[in-house]
């Protein structure tokens, strides 16, 4: 035998972690406790579940199962916790993180095995990949823990924050949720997945280890109906940052509509990976094994569709085969393997019944010939090819190491086949052309595109979704405004409550919520006033529009009559009518969704252009500045000087978004792996809103302006009581060169035409002000995909208009 026939005969031989320190652990702790105020403390209902090893189907610990009144208690502590940590300095709290950071690392090995045998993934993946992200994510933000009073200033921790994770990346997903909430000075009560509790028990003892204080982070361990619910139900939580499925988180957006919770959601996904026929195929092949195989294809971001361009369809297949055929899949304490256990026999189960029901579809599915072990709950690799978009595996996601594979012909094909989705997480782009590239990926609906790679992370990176893949980011500055809320909301949040007790009086109601915009003495605002009566008590009336220059709606930049034929008296502050504005239905706001919807190249368009018609209609605002003034008095009552400070103020507002148009770009990161992170802001979509009834003006304008400057279009429900401010402005849009259907104004009753809004599957978001029923039948409405407006983030300025009344 020579040194070929060797090679060529070679085996792999076993490569075996020990599972010794880890069971050894297990067996000096269990049953185990709960973690409540730094204490391990039985459960309430004095109830223990199983944590099975998928890999032989076993029990390898008892948890503690949490109940409602174990939830209580860990709300207290965490509350009480909060009056200190949220007032500890950055620096305090930064020193705090790094040693948790390196602590992580001390113990790096057996968090490693206990992920492993908990979870069923491979050792290799969690020794390589899991445990040291958690690190750098803890590292990372330490970072920010320090640098919070000097990069957000005027930004205020939350609060006590609910935290739901999924089994997939458990201890990855703890320190994606726990590191941020820290950093900022949340504390947060936290519910690990049911079937993978061990490794957030051990990080409960490095807590413990670096003297973390009491109450800061609190483990319940537990079933999602007994805990899960409870926690996003608790009244005294500020925010719930979950991530999960689809279907559970809509039922999170439902139970916290309307409870003033801040809510972040990271959902499914069915990511599409599109290999352009200039990619480097044997790159590709790695790529997918990354993309569906890692963790078994249990990953929200799993590159599950396999778009390919017809040409090379047949050659990437057989080269997929040929890899699929030496994947090595078994024991995940090997450390030669690839492939280890589903994580639970329901999700196995859930994976056979897609893959059959895709058979039965008619896709042609292919597995290597190597069998699977009978012990454990495993799946082998899979692919199907012949897939029809429409069908069933094409659409859901599965969860589990099956790809599916279609051919596109053109760029614009690829593009549309990708986009074709719920689901809006990742995306993978091959090609060897940087210009068919960078063409391709802003193109795609996603929160991350990968380029010529896939499943990259890194807590420098923003990390989130699109659609029904939720709303909010993981990690980078950006994902930090999850666990913080301007300090200003907190002061204006207590005004509302105090006015919802009766304790404010009319005259502070007319400015309720909202900083003052006026910068003039008492007695000039008087003489103001005074000013304006004897303008129009000398006949100068005729300068109002009279009954009958009924505004009417604006819809794809056209004035036009409400479908529905009636009309609704608008009132002054005496209660005299002053005008009538159409009487908005339900078709109105249809069209004027369509005609948003239709004017989608104004995203697509220059900034500076956006920049520039922005600042055009500031200017013909000027010019009619005392005719906007008046109809300000007209409505409301407000003295002159006032409603002149409004229209100031909205001139101004006009021409900070317009500065913005071409500023809000994003940022550069730089992760520690190969290549650069670009993090673009894109629009939204269209955005429906209801505006606030205090300043008609300024709360119109301050919520229209940001959003097209950003590329958004529009359909505005101006303010019920006072619309005709919102209703002059189509002068000033006419003559600003506002592209039709940017801006559709439809007036009316605002809830009623609120809920066809949020109902419209073309409506990419809301703002609501209204009343807080409202807010909470909107928001179980509008189910997971309503993302927090992003783009209005770092200008502020436009949430100082929102009122509760
Ligand atoms: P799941 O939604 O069933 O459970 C997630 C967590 O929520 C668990 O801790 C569970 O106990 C809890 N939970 C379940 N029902 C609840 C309820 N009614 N109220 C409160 N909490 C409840 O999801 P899963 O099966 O554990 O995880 C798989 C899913 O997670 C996949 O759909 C995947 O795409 C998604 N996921 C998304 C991301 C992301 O970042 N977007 C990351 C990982 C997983
Ligand atoms: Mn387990």
């Amino acid at each position: 035998m020579n040194v070929m026939d060797i090679f060529e005969t070679m085996e792999y031989g076993p490569a075996p972690e020990s599972p010794a320190p880890a069971l050894q652990w297990i067996k000096e702790r269990q049953p185990f406790g709960l973690f409540i105020n730094n204490q391990w403390v039985k459960p309430a209902s004095a109830q223990y579940i199983d944590s099975i090893n998928p890999s032989n189907g076993k029990p390898l610990a008892q948890v503690a199962a949490a109940n409602s009144a174990d939830v209580d208690a860990a709300v207290a502590a965490a509350r009480a916790a909060f009056e200190s940590w949220g007032k500890t300095p950055g620096h305090v709290r930064a020193r705090y993180m790094y040693a948790i950071a390196r602590h992580i690392q001390k113990h790096s090995r057996l968090l490693a095995v206990l992920e492993s045998m908990d979870n069923g993934k491979s050792i290799r993946e969690t020794r390589d990949l899991d445990i040291p992200l958690v690190a750098r994510h803890f590292y990372y933000h330490a970072g920010w823990a320090q640098l919070m009073s000097s990069e957000l200033p005027g930004y205020e921790p939350v609060g006590v924050v609910g935290q739901i994770i999924p089994w997939n990346f458990p201890l990855l997903m703890l320190a994606w949720k726990i590191a941020p909430a820290l950093a900022m000075g949340n504390t947060v009560v936290l519910k690990p997945a049911r079937y993978t509790s061990l490794t957030a028990l051990k990080f409960a003892e490095i807590m413990q280890e670096v003297g973390l204080p009491a109450g800061v982070v609190n483990i319940l361990t537990g079933e999602a109906f007994q805990v899960g619910e409870a926690l996003v139900r608790h009244p005294d939580i500020n925010k719930i940052a979950f991530t999960g499925s689809t279907d559970v988180g809509r039922s999170i957006r439902r139970a916290t509509a309307g409870s003033g919770k801040k809510l972040s959601l990271e959902l499914g996904g069915k990511s599409p990976f599109i290999v352009f026929d200039d990619a480097d195929l044997d790159s590709v092949v790695e790529g997918v094994v990354d993309a569906i195989w890692f963790n078994q294809g249990q990953v929200c971001c799993a590159g599950s569709r396999l778009l390919v361009q017809e040409d090379i369809a047949d050659s990437l297949t057989s080269k997929l085969r040929a890899r699929m055929e030496k994947l090595r899949l078994g024991d995940p304490l090997d450390k030669a393997v690839d492939m280890g256990a589903i994580v639970s026999p329901g999700q196995l189960e859930e994976i056979q019944r897609l893959v059959s029901q895709g058979v039965e579809e008619g896709a042609e599915m292919w597995q290597p010939s190597w069998a699977c072990p009978t012990e454990g709950y495993f799946f082998p690799p899979t692919l199907f090819t012949n897939v029809a978009p429409a069908t069933t595996i094409a659409q859901v996601e599965i969860f589990g190491p099956v790809l599916v594979a279609m051919t596109f012909r053109t760029p614009t094909e690829a593009v549309a086949l990708a986009n074709n989705t719920r689901y809006g997480l990742a995306a993978s782009v091959w090609s060897e052309n940087i210009n068919l590239a960078l063409d391709v990926a802003p193109k795609l609906k996603a929160g991350s595109v990968w380029v010529n790679c896939t499943n990259m992370f890194d807590a420098s990176s923003g990390f989130g979704g699109y659609r029904e893949s939720g709303f909010g980011r993981e990690g980078g500055k950006e994902g930090l405004y999850e666990y913080v809320r301007p300090a200003w909301e907190n002061q204006s949040l207590m005004k509302a409550a105090a006015h919802a007790n009766g304790a404010v009086s009319a005259g502070e109601k007319a400015v309720e919520g909202t900083q003052s915009i006026v910068s003039g003495e008492d007695d000039e605002q008087a003489n103001g006033y005074a000013a304006w009566q004897l303008y129009s008590d000398k006949g100068f009336t005729a300068t109002l529009p009279s009954i009958d220059r009924t505004p009417k709606m604006f819809i794809k930049g056209k004035q036009v009559r409400p479908d529905s034929g009636y009309s609704r008296d608008i009132y002054d502050s005496q209660h005299r009518v002053i005008g009538q504005v159409g009487e908005g239905n339900r078709k109105d706001i249809r069209n004027a969704v369509e005609a948003a919807h239709a004017a989608s190249g104004w995203a697509a368009g220059a900034t500076h252009n956006r920049a520039q018609i922005l600042y055009y209609m500031a200017e013909n605002l000027a010019i009619r500045e005392e005719e906007f003034a008046h109809r300000i008095v007209q409505q409301s009552g407000r003295p002159y000087a006032d409603a002149v400070s409004e229209v100031q103020t909205t001139i101004s507002r006009l021409f900070s978004y317009a500065a913005w148009a071409d500023k809000y770009e994003g940022v550069v990161h730089r992760p520690p792996l190969r290549g650069v992170v670009l993090a673009m802001n894109e629009p939204i979509g269209v955005i429906g809103m209801a505006c606030p009834d205090e300043y008609p003006m300024l709360g119109f304008i301050s919520l229209v302006a940001p959003a097209i400057a950003m590329g958004n279009t529009v359909v505005a429900i101006p303010s019920q009581r006072s619309p005709l401010s919102a209703t002059d402005c189509y002068q000033v849009f006419e003559t600003s060169d506002l592209p039709d259907g940017v801006v559709n104004i439809v007036t009316g009753e605002r809830d009623p035409l609120c809920q066809v809004l949020a109902d419209h599957d073309d409506v990419d978001a809301m703002w609501y002000f209204g009343s807080a029923e409202g807010e909470e039948y909107l928001g179980a409405l509008w189910g997971v995909s309503n993302p927090d407006i992003l783009v209005n983030r770092p200008v502020e300025a436009v949430y100082r208009v929102r009122v509760h009344y």
